[in-house]
């Protein structure tokens, strides 16, 4: 048969749409014939599809994905075009400025609205990953991927042979150095999924707590001044990664006053004991990207290595969870070594399934530790100290797993959280 012989791209896609249109399979074979001939390409690209195309794209530019385009059948650049929305961000060459966050505000985010109902939003700041490497911007004559805080030593714009050669100097010496790390900051509605990059600095990681917080202060004041808080929302929060110089910086920030009384929050939060009260300025809080709060505070973090202490003097380590973990059905050996000790510590997926497999375990020991008569003492405390982990994550991780929770439930296990960490905390 043709098919074992030769490739036929997109397999998947032609026979779902056969069938979709209730096709023989007669027909069916038609059509793989027509797309092994090359005559039929099947239309409907999904997520995935553009995905690649794009990265073709970028990694490859347009002629790689037109060779691409014609062997696998992903799709064209028309369509990319077509389907796909590209985003053009201002790159900051230099030193981190207004016009920087301003032309991004309006290009980004201002030039692409639709809606007009106003919505909380929600700055985000993180680091990618960024090539070593100085780039010359032919759009503004300017050479980038320098860090920006000190950028501000060289003249970037290629003149002459001249300014190549001192920035090139400037490098070497250690004045500036390239960007290690890209510093992007995003601005997201709160209920919505799209995010919009706002700035996109090239850091060589030598910033101090003053710099984040003048850097923070300025992308709520454009914010502000561009106009995007009148159309699109005021800032709520401040969200940032487990970075020690942001979280300084958002500390000063965002932690700095208690909730005044006429605001209209205050009458519902004043209730809740415990609650800290203390914002930024117009009400921004501080918040931190909850994968970064699993990722820091449990997952293949040392604490879960070297072991943790809850209340009845039992150790939790990762080689008593080992021990443990088998007893789920679903675990053998080989699978909770992978849990317990991952390739990659920064997998968050795989943490979060180590800690829902650490509540599921907890949930299924329910009758060894309600038997006050059992006579297996060393389990027993073992299992009971599981228990209490396992409350703890379960207070954190469902407020932000479990889409069905209301709000209200939300807080209590939030709460809850808050209260355990505070007690165990307090007990050692
Ligand atoms: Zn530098």
């Amino acid at each position: 048969m043709a098919v074992s012989e030769r490739d036929i791209p997109r397999l998947q896609q032609i026979i779902n749409v056969a069938l979709r249109n209730g096709a023989s399979i007669h027909q069916i074979v038609n059509k793989l014939e027509d797309a092994l001939e090359g005559a039929y390409h099947p239309r409907g690209y999904d997520a995935t599809d553009l995905d690649i195309a794009t990265l073709v794209y970028r990694l490859g530019g347009r002629q790689l994905l037109f060779a691409l385009n014609q062997k696998l059948a992903i799709p064209s650049l028309r369509t990319l075009r077509t389907r796909a929305v590209f985003t053009v961000i201002t790159p900051t060459i230099g030193t981190i400025r207004n016009e920087h966050f301003d032309n991004n505000i309006h290009a980004v985010v201002l030039s692409s609205r639709t809606e007009s109902v106003l919505c909380g939003v929600s700055l985000m700041i993180d680091e990618i990953a960024l090539e070593e490497m100085a780039v010359h911007f032919s759009k503004y004559n300017k050479v980038g991927g320098l860090c920006w805080k000190h950028s501000h030593l060289v003249d970037p714009v290629l003149r002459t042979y001249e300014s190549a050669v001192n920035i090139a100097q400037r490098i070497h010496d250690g004045h500036v150095h390239l960007g290690k790390e890209l510093t992007v900051m995003g601005a997201s509605c709160f209920g919505r999924d799209e995010i919009f990059p706002i700035l996109a600095a090239p850091t060589c990681k030598s910033e101090n707590a003053n710099d984040m917080e003048q850097i923070l202060t300025e992308a709520i004041d454009r914010w502000n001044a561009t106009g995007a808080a009148a159309q699109v929302g005021p800032v709520w929060s401040v969200a940032t990664d487990g970075d020690a110089t942001r979280r300084a910086a958002g500390h000063r920030l965002f932690v700095k006053s208690p909730l005044s009384e006429s605001s209209d929050l205050y009458g519902t939060l004043i209730n809740m004991p415990g609650l800290n009260l203390f914002t930024g300025n117009n009400e921004v809080t501080l918040d931190f990207d909850f994968k970064h709060i699993f990722k820091r505070k449990y997952m293949h973090s040392p604490s879960i290595s070297a072991g943790v202490v809850l209340n009845n003097g039992r150790i939790i380590n990762s080689m008593m969870l080992a021990r443990y973990l088998v007893w789920l059905p679903a675990f053998d050996k080989a699978a909770v070594t992978k849990l317990l000790y991952p390739d990659d510590p920064q997998d968050v997926p795989r943490g979060v399934e180590l800690m829902f497999a650490i509540i599921k375990f907890s949930k299924s020991q329910h009758a060894i530790v309600n038997d006050s008569f059992s006579t297996d003492i060393d389990t027993r405390a073992d299992l009971q100290s599981i228990a209490l982990l396992s409350a703890l994550l379960e207070s954190i991780l469902l407020p932000f797993t479990n889409l069905s929770l209301s709000l209200s439930e939300q807080f209590m296990l939030l709460s809850r959280y808050s209260h355990l960490a505070f007690a165990f905390f307090h007990a050692h």
